[in-house]
């Protein structure tokens, strides 16, 4: 069943009303139409059953048949900080941090980035990478959408306070921390923050900004892994470790509100 992203508050009293590109896709890509039944999911978490009603250019009416929250989703809270780098490649971080299950993308520029963006490329680049992130979560199933952050510069995310999360820099340069004693260290922490740099690295200004700033720095392993491969690995890992990778899904649960 085709599968559609409405933010709740356009599902209300058993209705919801779908615009902009998901209508464009329902119209004319899949061309479905009044008496066709669909998956919606919102910004909340919850899954619905609807049939569409009517459809015309400025939107499409669905009546809700039911919902239920999905437990596709991890319990772990995961935030990554990565570096912007260039076009294709920061597109599949996104596309893969979104299947991995990230919460949040906070892009960065540090000193060693290679791109450099004025505030329109920026705001367009921004763009095509929530339009990758909604696209990503309709076809792996997941029923909340990363947020993408605004750039920001690298010292800044460092400087910031992220409460109540464990904060690691990946870091080629390290010789001590690794994820796995990390982990036995704070088996239960439920929110994280993975920092990965740019092709060039972090510099060592940087690492130290991070580490003063209580960021827990470690290496994957002997070889040097180029950023996207580093980010996509970094991310797996923690899911395995902290989240809900390598183990059996939980069973979808009821919707005890009522809609
Ligand atoms: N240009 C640097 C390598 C940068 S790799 C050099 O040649 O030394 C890009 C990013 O991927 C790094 O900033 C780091 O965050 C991450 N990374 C790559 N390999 C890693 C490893 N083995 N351990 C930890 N982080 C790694």
């Amino acid at each position: 069943m085709a599968r559609f992203f409405v933010p709740a508050r356009n599902i209300a009293g058993g209705r919801a009303t779908l615009a902009g590109t998901e209508l464009a896709h329902l119209r004319r890509v899949l061309r479905l139409g009044p008496g066709d039944r669909v998956a919606l999911f919102d910004d909340t978490g919850r899954e619905y059953e609807a049939v569409i009603r009517a459809v015309a250019s400025d939107a499409a009416e669905l009546e809700i048949l039911g919902s239920f929250r999905a437990a596709n989703e991890s319990p772990l809270e995961l935030i990554l900080a990565v570096a912007v780098t260039k076009g294709e490649k920061m597109d599949l971080v996104i596309e893969k941090a979104t299947e991995l299950g990230v919460s949040r993308v906070v892009p960065h520029v540090s000193t060693r980035t290679v791109p450099r963006l004025d505030a329109a490329r920026s705001e367009r680049r921004l763009e095509r990478w929530r339009k990758i992130a909604l696209s990503a979560a309709k076809q792996c199933g997941r029923t909340r959408l990363p947020e993408i952050a605004a750039i920001r510069p690298f010292a800044a995310v460092a400087r910031d306070a992220w409460p109540g999360t464990l904060k690691i820099m990946l870091w080629e340069k390290e010789d001590r921390g690794t994820l796995a004693a990390l982990h036995a260290a704070e088996p239960g922490a439920r929110s994280l923050l993975l920092a990965v740099g740019p092709e060039g690295g972090f510099s060592a200004e940087e690492a130290e900004l991070a580490r003063d700033h209580g960021f827990n720095s470690v290496r994957l392993g002997g070889r040097v892994l180029r950023a996207e491969t580093a980010a996509v690995a970094g991310m797996a890992l923690l899911q395995f470790l902290w989240g809900d990778l390598g183990r059996a899904p939980g069973p979808a649960g009821p919707d005890e509100e009522r809609l």
